[in-house]
């Protein structure tokens, strides 16, 4: 009754922060979103969190951007970041979208002339639709014959796809999170669901209420450990010697399941090598968690009838990230913990589209539903559909691609919504490379840290301006659909790639967002039996489906894994230590991620009015114990640096914080996170070190 006396009309679509996929009715007046509510979705039943419920007025920002710009002549490309957009003026003037379209074209095309597929790279957005990610890989593969095309999966579970597609064939969840409903045991490593993903910590919560085991792991104190069981605060960096030792008690107490490792697994011989001398007694030291509660912990998850693991970056972002997860994964083989009700393995997905961006293709090792490629075969399949010869090696990843910048490599980049000055590890060596480009081509909805280094900047869509599916955490596809109009010039991203393709010679015609849907399912065999008829029809439909009327398949591999042969594979781990540790210099571990109220780099959240009230300035969150020890004050002005650099903010006291540890969240333009963090990289997913780096802290000169 309230939407009909306040709004214009209501509209059903999909929230655009987190990757747990809540459903929304989205309400509109006089053109603008007026209110959001949950709506009774697989993934929320009609729940949702404060970003969900009131971060929409981003989208009529004023600072949106509604005309097509150029860099002025006279501009230097190393120009001071601002968020103001007073000044912008003095560094673009505005342009035709004719003009805009063809520059962006011309420069990208005469870098490839010159340098071929080597000196463009691409960044497609997770935030972006399905549609938007197939269409931008292709782009720059076929028009540019290169696999140098990446986004932010890079920064964030990279690692949990690599140990998952060589341990399980699959890099997507085993289960959906609600499968913590069935679940007897839960561990939940390295993730804070009550601030990421704060509708999926509801399921948690709930299943720990009625009785379901809950193990939480996390250097850092946090929400869910008052729900646990056994709250394991480990030191930070030490995963692999506390997992291990979980390792050690399965096999030497016998936990394991014998008939499903002969039946589903190899290499458990050398786990068992491997785990002999990480005992709990001797990782008690190593990882600060007494022997007798890792082998109960152990003891828990192995003999639940049901177990299921979640993580989230505070696993994946590490140099030994894969072996983090490496360590997951034989937990859950070793013990046929997967592959029924209530098991199984799930990484929590962090942005709304980064599963869906990740399996359309957006990454430079594979096609889409990750279809390597080096393989020749598969390979020869594009090059028939799209009528160019293929690059047949796998490109460079996000932070690779800074460092061939610098090198003289790549030399000219197309961003859409992604926004690397902001995101990328060692801000100061990233903004350098992005400033050193011959051409960059930036499509967004903000003049973001990224856009003001850009030649050309392509005012682009919102989320809730336009039609377009989204892959959440659970491997359901769900439509967003358009609720408001974009503002003045403003254009959908998907015609904004075609516009360009188009202008490369490529001579592509899409009639819509559907168009492009069947294509990109017509190359993926996981949503074959998911057409965008069946998506209006149903609304969600989980991949993969059996038949085109069969509901999709929540939980997989019972039977058998996506492997060549069928059969699960664990790799065993040795300790690696974090790249850069704390010395007399730098005294402190630094690590960093998000907080409820704000959403990755802030461009979105920031600008929503609600969130920036209740969290409006960067701050740095330590234990009491070490502001007192470094007589320091809580609230005052510090600066916090490392070798790479410095950032100054407001001291904060957080219990949940270890001593001798400090954490601040990266959506702060003000005091970016990322001018500190380690861009070392984990040797198999590529993704850097955010999580664990040298720090120290001091009062800042001016207070
Ligand atoms: Fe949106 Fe995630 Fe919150 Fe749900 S939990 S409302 S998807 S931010």
């Amino acid at each position: 009754k309230t939407r009909e006396v306040y709004a214009d009309k209501t509209i059903d679509s999909v929230c655009p922060f987190c990757g747990v996929g809540c459903l929304t009715s989205v309400s509109v007046k006089d053109g603008k979103v007026v209110s959001v509510e949950g709506r009774n979705g697989p993934a929320n039943e009609n729940r949702l969190c404060v970003k969900g419920r009131f971060g929409f007025d981003y989208v009529s920002s004023p600072e949106r951007l509604t005309k097509p710009l150029v860099r002025r002549d006279d501009a230097p490309k190393d120009v001071g970041i601002s968020l103001t957009i007073d000044n912008y003026l003095e560094v673009f003037r505005e342009a035709s979208w004719d003009e805009a379209l063809d520059r962006a074209a011309i420069g990208l095309k005469a870098t490839f002339e010159t340098k071929g597929g080597a000196g463009i790279a691409g960044f497609g957005s997770a935030k972006g639709s399905n549609e938007e990610a197939y269409l931008f890989q292709k782009l720059i593969r076929q028009g540019f014959q290169t696999n140098n095309v990446d986004h932010c999966t890079r920064l964030c579970h990279a690692s949990s796809v690599a140990a998952l597609m060589e341990g399980i064939g699959s890099g997507a969840v085993t289960a959906p999170f609600n499968a913590a409903e069935d679940a007897d045991c839960m561990i939940v490593i390295g993730a804070r669901p009550e601030q990421n993903h704060p509708v999926a910590a509801t399921y948690i919560k709930q299943a720990a209420k009625n009785g379901t085991k809950l193990i939480v792991m996390d250097p850092r104190g946090q929400g869910l450990m008052r729900h646990a069981d056994y709250g394991l605060k480990f030191k930070p960096g030490t995963d692999v010697a506390m997992l291990n030792a979980i390792l050690n008690v399965i096999v030497t107490e016998k936990l394991y399941d014998e008939q499903y490792i002969a039946a589903h697994v190899d290499g458990f011989e050398a786990l068992k090598e491997k785990i002999q001398d990480f005992t709990p007694e001797a990782m008690e030291p190593v990882c600060g968690i007494d022997a007798g509660t890792l082998r109960e912990v152990a003891r828990l998850y192995a003999t639940s009838p049901r177990s299921i693991i979640y993580w989230g970056m505070g696993v994946s972002q590490h140099v030994h990230g894969t072996d983090n997860v490496r360590c997951l994964i034989a937990m859950a083989l070793t013990t046929g913990q997967i592959g029924r009700p209530g098991t199984g393995l799930h990484p929590l997905r962090g942005q709304n589209n980064v599963q869906g961006a990740s399996d359309a293709g957006l990454i430079p090792m594979v096609f889409p539903d990750y279809r390597s490629v080096e393989n020749v075969d598969i390979r020869a399949e594009y090059e028939d559909a799209w009528g160019r010869t293929l690059d047949p090696v796998r490109g460079l990843t996000v932070v690779e691609i800074m460092d061939d910048i610098l090198a003289g490599g790549i030399e000219a980049m197309y961003i859409q919504g992604e926004n690397p000055a902001m995101s990328d590890p060692d801000q100061n060596h990233a903004r350098k490379a992005l400033s050193s480009l011959k051409h960059l081509v930036v499509q967004d909805i903000f003049l973001t840290e990224t856009a003001w280094h850009a030649d050309v900047i392509l005012p682009a869509s919102a989320h809730a301006e336009k039609l377009g599916t989204y892959t959440n955490t659970n491997r359901q596809v769900q439509i967003g659909r358009p609720c408001v109009p974009m503002p003045g010039e403003a254009r959908a991203d998907w015609e904004l790639i075609i516009a360009i393709a188009n202008r490369l010679g490529l001579d592509w015609s899409y009639d819509g967002v559907p168009a492009i849907y069947e294509e990109m399912r017509s190359h993926m065999a996981s949503i074959q039996n998911i057409s965008w008829e069946r998506l209006e029809r149903e609304g969600t439909v989980t991949y993969p489906a059996d038949s085109p009327d069969k509901p999709g398949n929540e939980i997989l591999f019972g039977q058998s894994f996506p492997t060549a042969d069928g059969r699960g594979k664990i790799v065993p781990t040795d300790l690696v230590p974090p790249d850069e540790t704390p010395d007399a210099d730098f005294p402190m571990v630094l690590t960093t991620g998000r907080m409820l109220e704000h959403w990755h780099t802030g461009a979105m959240t920031r600008r929503a009015a609600v969130l920036d009230a209740i969290e409006p300035e960067p701050v740095v969150s330590m234990n009491p114990r070490d502001i007192k020890l470094q007589g320091l004050e809580i609230g005052q002005q510090v600066t916090v640096e490392t070798r790479r650099g410095a950032i100054t903010l407001t001291l904060r006291a957080d219990r949940d914080v270890s001593t001798g540890m400090m954490f601040v969240p990266f959506c702060f333009y003000e005091a970016p996170a990322n001018f500190l963090t380690n861009p070392q990289l984990d040797p198999f997913g590529k993704i850097p070190e955010f999580k664990f780096c040298a720090a120290r802290i001091s009062a800042a000169e001016h207070q």
